[in-house]
């Protein structure tokens, strides 16, 4: 069984599978590495199709009771949880620290928001309710029911260990489902964590599992008869296999890929006002988040001129370290490393791709001064400035510190350069102008938009979703529509006639 502490001894995971911790058979090992010191802190399996299939066994049999349970016994685990990830949240957002690299207070938002998706699914007796017309026609009522389908499944990101699962999770439970996740097998510690304090939120066994792996679980995932729906998270090159192998096998599914974030900044925005938070924007997480921001464009001669001068400077302001070193803890404006390795090989490969296509580099943070340990997978922020739409640094998704300016001489070519990228998950713009914040609103084809809020990530209640290769279903995560994709809606069509007595 996991513990639920926070240890510096290397922990070796399981699975979790109808109620119980179980060993992985697999002979597959994959070594979990603070991403801060390089340091191993965990082993997980690679565990086989066989596992995840015994997984989608065990939460299969279970909807056979669990969607008969009624809807306000089924939310009450859903209560306990809330509470357990309230008092446990300090060591969960310590947890995604160690193992992903972000920042104490960005880890500990990302914690609340699992919390906020949890208490909204815990509205469930009355979201989940049906429709109903009394006198569809003559003597004929119709209802529509909202049913649970059986087993949904998750393969998530490594980005955000606690927050992504719980978009998805409360509301498959809360709905009458039964679930099977896969972590991100770079991030897998806070899953297990996670799936501790569920495992002690009274739910029968059977109904949450969890199933650490790969590809190899994921495809086990989709192509299970058993399966009711897959919901993805993750690049897009992924998101658009398995939209295609979901579609294929006839399943319901959730496939959100990747992004490049534009912020707009007009003549009249208050940069004094907004330079902290667009830094905060592109640089958070190290600019690992699907709604960071790494493209600004600024409209007007005068506007890029103070742009590129202003976020620069503040560029310079932002530390490098390790997140969890003490001596970093009251550091406002903290970066941690990247990922890994390999990402931060990309990245560098990116860099230079920007310099040699002629972009300037006005501030480069390769080696950037790490405060403390430096062994991570440190790279301090990076801002390229005279970057034309269409370099690869501008069309790639780089997911790391690197940010680039570009100029349009007017509102609509801005707009056109978001437009234009094949990606549309978030844009912002910062004026003071209704007019121009109505039409961008309307214009900007992005499924998020930030009117003067430079991270434009929807709270639990809102949908949360992209556009274009952001993503490949129409389905977002969040708010009404998830509840469509978790529920059948079936349709009754109904006449009784008076009786004899
Ligand atoms: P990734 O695509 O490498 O991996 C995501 C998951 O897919 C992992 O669990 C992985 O094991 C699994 N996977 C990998 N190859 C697979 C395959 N061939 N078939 C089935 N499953 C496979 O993504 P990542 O690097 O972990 O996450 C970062 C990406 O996620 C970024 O592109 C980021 O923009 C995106 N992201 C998007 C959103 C959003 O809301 N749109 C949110 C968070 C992250």
């Amino acid at each position: 069984m996991m513990t639920n502490t926070l240890s510096t001894s290397i922990q070796t995971l399981q699975n979790y599978v109808n109620g119980r911790w179980i060993d992985s058979t697999t002979t597959q090992w994959l070594e979990v590495e603070n991403p801060s010191t390089g340091e191993v802190i965990g082993s997980v399996p690679i565990s086989t199709a066989a596992e995840a299939s015994d997984a989608i066994d065990a939460a299969h049999q279970a909807f056979q009771q669990w969607r008969e349970v009624p809807a306000t016994t089924r939310v009450q685990p859903l209560f306990e949880l809330t509470q357990k990830l309230k008092a446990h949240e300090e060591s969960i957002a310590r947890l995604v620290s160690l193992e992903n690299g972000k920042s104490l207070p960005d880890a500990r938002a990302e914690v609340k928001r699992a919390v906020e998706n949890c208490e909204v699914a815990c509205g469930m007796p009355v979201l989940q309710q049906g429709d109903t017309l009394i006198g569809a026609a003559s003597g004929i009522d119709g209802q529509v029911l909202r049913l649970p389908r059986g087993v949904y499944t998750m393969i998530a990101p490594f980005n955000f260990p606690a927050m992504v699962p719980f978009w998805f999770l409360p509301y498959a439970l809360a709905t009458g489902n039964t679930y099977v996740v896969k972590p991100s097998e770079r991030v897998p510690l806070t899953m297990s964590y996670l799936a501790q304090l569920i495992a002690d939120s009274d739910l029968p066994p059977g109904v949450f599992n969890l199933v650490n792996g790969s590809v190899d679980v994921a495809t086990a995932f989709m192509d299970n008869p058993k399966t009711a729906g897959v919901s993805f998270v993750g690049t897009s090159r992924v998101a658009a296999l398995v939209a295609q192998r979901c579609a294929a096998n006839n399943k319901r599914f959730q496939a959100m890929g990747g992004a490049k974030n534009h912020l707009v900044v007009m003549p009249d925005a208050q940069l004094d006002q907004v330079i902290r938070n667009m830094i905060t924007s592109c640089y958070g997480c190290a600019g690992q988040r699907c709604m960071a921001s790494s493209a600004v464009v600024a409209v007007g001669d005068d506007t890029y001129r103070r742009v590129c001068a202003a976020f620069t400077e503040a560029s310079k302001q932002v530390k490098v370290g390790d997140p969890l070193n003490p001596a970093l803890a009251n550091e406002s404006m903290l970066m941690g490393p990247v990922i890994s390795a390999k990402a931060k090989q990309f990245i560098l490969g990116m860099i230079e791709q920007g310099i040699a296509e002629g972009a300037t580099l006005a501030h480069d943070g390769r080696n950037a001064k790490v405060i403390g340990d430096h062994r991570g997978h440190f790279i301090g922020p990076v801002v390229f400035t005279d970057v034309k739409p269409g370099m690869a640094i501008h069309k790639t998704e780089i997911f790391g510190p690197v940010a680039i300016i570009l100029k349009a001489r007017s509102f609509d070519e801005a707009v056109n350069i978001i437009n234009e990228h094949q990606y549309g998950n978030g844009a912002s713009i910062y004026t003071q102008s209704g007019y121009w914040a109505r039409r961008f609103k309307l214009e900007a084809q992005c499924g998020m938009i930030g009117i003067n809020v430079g991270i434009p990530a929807p709270v639990a209640p809102l949908p949360f979703g992209g556009m274009k290769s952001s993503q490949f279903s129409a389905v977002k995560t969040q708010g009404r529509s998830t509840i469509h994709f978790f529920t059948e809606e079936k349709i009754v069509t109904e006449r009784f006639w008076a009786g004899d007595e």
